[in-house]
């Protein structure tokens, strides 16, 4: 496994191509490790980034006591034949950087974490201009992310190929975050009621299809705020739900086939997001 911890060892072209790289804060779990398996099934070779990235944190959030297992993630990304690990100095990559602005500014997360996504991509890009990969994978459990790096592909008309991973969950449901190692297991098993409220809501907006003869609109609002109520009486503090379509995270049109259900929640104040999407195109 290759190991790159300066811009100096990077400019070297250390990576063998065509590789793709896949970003992140460490503190890796299966749901990283199969960021891993989507580079492969795609004949890119896999290339980790670690980097808490500061960015991204505001200033009441969890960046000082994210989890850093430096050593740990070394160790489980040789196991799992990783190609390659960068793992940027902050004030190389901190220096002279470009700052971008996210698109989706007022919706979902970005309403009620501002800047995070700036930060998101302000530091995906410089990974992107300094590594130079062929492809990137991202992970599908931070949906809105996803468009957001797609827009800066994009924009930016960087000839990298975007590799979608689906969201990787534990036995109960629970999607896999390094967040959850501030739960309790017993409260994980709790906070897995997540992935249930959000298989209901699927469950129901399939039905309502159905029954309105597969058109839309159905009337979401009504099954969403049902759902803030139950969910809120469980013990969950809804940040966010929303129910939108997919592409442009607008309110559904009669047009819209890919539904998606997100949702951001604080239990026991740890803050969990989590989402589903409902193809409507499958039951035409
Ligand atoms: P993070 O280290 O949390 O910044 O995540 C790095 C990458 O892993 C992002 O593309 C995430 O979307 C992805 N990721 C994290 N957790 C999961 C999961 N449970 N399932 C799928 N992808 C994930």
């Amino acid at each position: 496994m290759i190991v790159v911890k300066s811009l100096e060892e990077l400019s070297n072209n250390p990576f063998t191509s065509p590789f793709a790289l896949v970003p992140t804060m460490g503190n890796l779990h299966e749901g990283h490790i199969n960021l891993l398996e989507i580079a492969r099934e795609k004949n890119f070779l896999p290339v980790v980034s670690i980097f808490v990235n500061p960015l991204q944190f505001g200033p009441n959030e969890d960046l000082d006591k994210y989890p850093r297992t430096l050593d740990n993630d070394l160790e489980i990304l040789e196991k799992n034949n990783c190609h390659g690990v960068f793992i940027p100095q902050e004030n190389e990559i901190l220096k002279n950087i470009e700052p971008l602005e996210a698109p989706f500014a007022d919706k979902l997360c970005a309403k009620s974490r501002p800047g995070h996504f700036n930060g998101v991509i302000t530091i995906v890009n410089k990974l992107f201009e300094v590594t130079n990969p062929q492809a990137c994978v991202f992970g599908m459990k931070d949906f809105q992310q996803q468009l957001i790096i797609q827009h800066l592909i994009k924009t930016k008309q960087y000839e990298i190929q975007f590799l979608s991973a689906p969201v990787v969950r534990d036995t109960n449901g629970l999607a896999l975050s390094s967040r959850n190692n501030y739960l309790t297991s017993k409260q994980r098993t709790e906070a897995s009621k997540v992935f249930t409220f959000l298989s209901e809501i699927q469950e129901e907006i399939k039905l309502s299809f159905k029954k309105q003869k597969k058109t839309l609109p159905i009337d979401l609002d009504t099954i969403k705020d049902n759902y803030v109520q139950i969910i809120e009486n469980k013990g969950f503090k809804i940040d966010y739900l929303e129910i939108l379509d997919s592409k442009t995270l607008e309110i559904c049109q009669n047009n819209s086939t890919k539904i998606l259900i997100a949702i951001a929640v604080f239990y026991k104040q740890v803050r969990l997001i989590d989402n589903l999407v409902v193809d409507l195109s499958s039951f035409s």
